[in-house]
């Protein structure tokens, strides 16, 4: 069980070694899933596992639990015996935690590859609203399935092109390419 402190990840000097600074990632995206989805119930996210057995990458997505604010966030490999406490991650910059109760409009489940909602998580320019949404995109089976309105994946669509467009990687504008794709041909399937 590793028992973290977030206050103790916080502003990390650029001389980190790379581990810490891993770990520190880790954290910060298990925070944002777990305050961008549901509370009071474990779900899993589609973040991967940080352990390599044997030199492979666990296959395994990390489950989620948060309770009450003041609670520590709890989460589990879905494979290995990987898991964790967080506490202090309340009001720091990886709390996605709505300000206020939004209006319940139609959503749709979209499946997208496992690449795509890495690329997703990968975005430097996102509004808090599209970065909750990328966070709470769930694992289930080998794939990754984000839960949006058709207003949400019109935004989200717009910030993957605006970054595709001024990315100066040719392997990151292609894997922002494909995940425009994606998200796009979800958008004008018909029934979503
Ligand atoms: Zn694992």
């Amino acid at each position: 069980m590793l028992v973290t402190d977030l206050n103790h990840f916080a502003g990390l000097p650029d001389d980190t070694p790379g581990p810490a600074r891993r770990l520190a990632a880790h954290l910060h995206d298990i925070v944002r899933a777990a305050t961008a989805g549901d509370a009071g119930t474990a779900w899993e996210t589609a973040l991967p596992c940080r352990r390599r057995p044997g030199n492979r990458p666990c296959p395994g997505r990390m489950i989620v639990l948060r309770t009450e604010a003041r609670a520590p966030i709890r989460w589990q490999c879905s494979v290995c015996d990987d898991e964790g406490v967080i506490s202090n991650w309340e009001d720091s910059a990886f709390d996605l935690r709505r300000q206020r109760l939004a209006l319940a409009e139609p959503v749709s489940e979209i499946v997208i590859p496992d690449a795509v909602a890495a690329a997703l998580r990968g975005l430097q320019l996102l509004d808090t609203d599209c970065e909750r949404l990328v966070f709470a995109i769930r694992g289930r089976d080998g794939h990754a399935i984000i839960a949006a309105t058709d207003d949400d994946l019109a935004e989200l669509i717009g910030f993957v092109a605006a970054e595709a467009n001024n990315e100066p990687s040719r392997r990151r504008q292609q894997r922002l390419d494909a995940a425009f794709d994606a998200l796009s041909t979800a958008a004008q399937a018909p029934g979503s």
